[in-house]
């Protein structure tokens, strides 16, 4: 059993999986997609929920299952449930409480995919967004409520614009007007942010990064905090306090309680869209967690590092880091995320556009890649790739200055990683 008075650093090495007597050390990989039953009345029961078991690897699977648990733990939450990227992780956080006909609101700084999902494709779905600026006010933030508005999404440390959430003042609004606050707690991790302490009911997470940490697997997971009180605004949630016809009439926050929400999402989302890590990747994702404390630690002393040295550099234009004192997300840092809050680092070189790439073509030990938050330090100028199509006038509207660099600072030692930018800064 888990022990909850562990300190994070024993649960990342130790929570999850506890061999009995005789059993591998090592969490095994059950590369099966079936189990053995003796009698077909047994599976049964399986089927109908009143038993618990494995009988099939897209709805559990005892790697998978371990890993879920170990986040769970590291988050404080009642119950995981991994999904095959941080995308579908995204997808059924919103879709297990919200369909046609349905609202919610979101922070306008995320993911760009997550604002493309949100945006463009469940909006086809028939669920509709309002963007709110997560430095909006009481007021702002209440105005963007409607009677159909089913949650709250936002990043706690967002990416790439590196914004920290006022996550009790996000939170509070949103219980105010009966609705869960769901967070993307990906960046800082729970090493540096546990999100359930300031009042978020759901954190989802892309494990693709720090979490698994050398960019072997694509995954997502959705923690529940089991805090968000379902019945007390059960019109607003009938898929959770109304009888599933589709699984025998079962009503989820009867019969599961805590678990009513994570129990649905696993239970009928899984079962139906059937986005699944493979178990191979889960055990990948579970030596990845086993240091994650070590590595997050270094990325941000390294990064930290970096961004003193940027700050004071006269090529630098503009730098933002949170962990900077003269960012303005320094005191929200401060309160959230004390210890830390991420290995990445956004700036801006005098020159511009031209003179970003020249920099970053001149760099050495960091690569150029679509990546952020491994162990090698990376590097990505969206003007001249992910946003190369728009012109600079519309570079600056979606909020991205042409000059943007996107450094994700690794774990090497620190005295390569600025020489490297030292030299490249030369040949700007
Ligand atoms: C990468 C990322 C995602 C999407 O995750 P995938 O694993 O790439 O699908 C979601 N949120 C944040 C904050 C991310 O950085």
């Amino acid at each position: 059993m888990e022990n909850k008075q562990q300190h994070i650093n024993t649960k990342c090495v130790q929570a999850g999986y506890t061999p009995k007597n005789g059993e591998p050390r090592i969490l095994p990989i059950y590369q099966s997609t079936t189990y053995k039953y003796e009698s077909s009345e047994q599976m049964g029961r399986l089927f109908d929920l009143e038993e618990s078991g494995y009988f099939y690897t897209r709805l559990q699977n005892p790697t998978n299952d371990a890993v879920a648990a170990k986040i769970a733990a590291l988050e404080g939450g009642v119950a995981a449930l991994l999904t095959s990227s941080g995308q579908a992780a995204s997808f059924f956080a919103i879709f297990n409480i919200a369909g046609a006909g349905d609202h919610i609101v979101s922070a306008s700084a995320i993911y760009g995919g997550t604002l493309n999902l949100f945006a463009v494709t469940m909006k086809k779905m028939g669920i509709d967004v309002t963007f709110v600026s997560p430095d909006a006010s009481l007021e702002e933030l209440n105005a963007a409520f409607r009677p159909n508005t089913k949650a709250v999404f936002a990043e706690t440390l967002s990416n790439p614009s590196l914004i920290v959430l006022d996550i009790e003042k996000f939170a509070s609004c949103a219980h105010a007007h009966g609705v869960p606050l769901i967070v993307d707690n990906t960046f800082p991790t729970p090493i540096h942010c546990r999100p359930f302490e300031f009042g978020a009911d759901i954190v989802t997470h892309s494990t693709t990064k720090y979490m698994d940490g050398h960019a072997t697997s694509v995954g997502g997971a959705i923690v529940d905090s089991g805090n968000f009180d379902w019945t007390a605004h059960a019109d607003k949630f009938p898929g959770l306090t109304q009888p599933d016809e589709s699984y025998h009439g079962v009503t989820y926050t009867e019969t599961f309680g805590k678990a009513a929400y994570i129990t649905k999402a696993t239970v009928q989302l899984m079962r139906d869209l059937g986005s699944i890590p493979s178990p191979q990747n889960c055990f990948l994702l579970n030596l990845g967690l086993e240091t994650l404390f070590l590595r997050v630690e270094r990325h941000c002393e390294n990064a930290l590092a970096v961004a003193k040295y940027l700050e004071k550099h006269d090529k630098i234009e503009w730098i933002n880091y949170p962990g900077l004192e003269s960012s303005p997300y320094h005191a929200l840092a401060q309160k959230y995320m004390p210890d830390g809050t991420c290995g990445v680092i956004a700036f801006g070189i005098k020159g511009g556009r031209e003179a970003a790439t020249k920099f970053m073509d001149s760099l050495n030990l960091a690569a150029i890649v679509t990546h952020v938050a491994d162990a090698r330090t990376c590097v990505l100028h969206p003007a001249s790739t992910t946003h190369r199509q728009l012109t600079d006038a519309q570079l600056k509207d979606a909020g991205v200055d042409p000059g943007l660099i996107r450094l994700s600072v690794g774990i090497e030692y620190i005295g390569d990683i600025l020489a490297d930018i030292e030299q490249a800064l030369e040949t700007v």
